[in-house]
């Protein structure tokens, strides 16, 4: 596991945007980053979930956290502007994003891999991750240090059969993170990504069912990069893809 303990309000006065915050790993992340002191924007496409993360982080006394439902299969440049100005007029300026929200769709032969279904999962786990961070680069400007952290993937470092669009989409992500950090170099923004390895969620589960999901770690606890990145701590780390299950 990746190494690292945050000072206990590391992340106080800090506004955190994670994306996929109803469930998985971007729930734990949206409650970690609560609990080190974080306003977070919780965005993600069922508003129960999102509801329900609401109310941890209210009852165990963080700092009042926002909702953002939003399907990022549907929205358009103009949800992502129309969000970051909202943003803007609420808080002033936005300290960090996690883009964590993520589809798999199917697992198939190349050959069975349909466009529809291709142009989905591009939409879903690259396009709208790209169109966010766009809309966001403003008011990101606005804090003392930015922090935007991509969701990489084993797949988007090293191909494997049948992983078709998720595995693409993953090495673009991994491409469109190198590239900004590139462009930001020396500004207050940088720009990361985590790959979280095998973790025990329903999209891991979709993938291996028969695996036995109480062998694999939790979300929570795959938390110190995610903290680390978002954290001071990591001012100097740009245009890195970092493993939470480190050796
Ligand atoms: P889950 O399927 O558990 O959670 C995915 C999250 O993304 C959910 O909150 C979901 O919302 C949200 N989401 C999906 N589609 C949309 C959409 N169209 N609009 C808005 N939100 C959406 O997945 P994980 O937590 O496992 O995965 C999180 C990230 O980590 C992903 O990027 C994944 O690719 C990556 N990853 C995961 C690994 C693992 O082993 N778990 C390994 C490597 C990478 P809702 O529930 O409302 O649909």
């Amino acid at each position: 596991m990746f190494v690292y303990q945050a000072a206990p309000n590391a992340l106080a006065g800090k506004v955190i945007l994670v994306t996929g915050a109803g469930d998985g790993i971007g729930k734990a992340a949206a409650k970690t980053y609560a609990a080190f002191g974080a306003t977070v924007i919780l965005l993600g496409k069922t508003t129960k979930k999102l509801e329900a993360v609401y109310d941890e982080i209210v009852a165990a006394g963080h700092p009042e956290p926002a909702i953002v439902p939003l399907d990022l299969k549907g929205a358009t440049a103009k949800h992502y502007k129309d969000m970051a100005a909202t943003i803007t007029a609420e808080f002033g300026k936005l300290d960090g994003v996690l883009h964590n929200a993520g589809i798999l769709g199917v697992l198939s032969p190349f050959e069975h891999i349909d466009l529809e279904t291709w142009n989905d999962i591009m939409q879903v786990n690259l396009t709208s991750a790209m169109l966010l961070s766009q809309a966001l680069i403003p008011v990101l400007k606005k804090a003392p240090h930015a922090s935007i952290v991509f969701t990489s993937s084993g797949v988007g470092r090293q191909g494997r059969a049948y992983w078709g669009p998720y595995a693409v989409s993953k090495f673009a992500t991994e491409g469109l993170m190198q590239l900004m950090a590139d462009e930001y170099e020396g500004s207050v923004i940088r720009v990361n990504a985590i790959n979280p390895g095998a973790t025990r969620t329903k999209m891991r589960n979709r993938a291996y069912p028969g695996e036995d999901q109480l062998s694999l770690p939790t979300a929570d606890s795959i938390m110190p990069v995610y903290l680390y990145l978002m954290s001071d701590d990591s001012l100097s780390v740009n245009g890195q893809s970092l493993d939470a299950q480190q050796k």
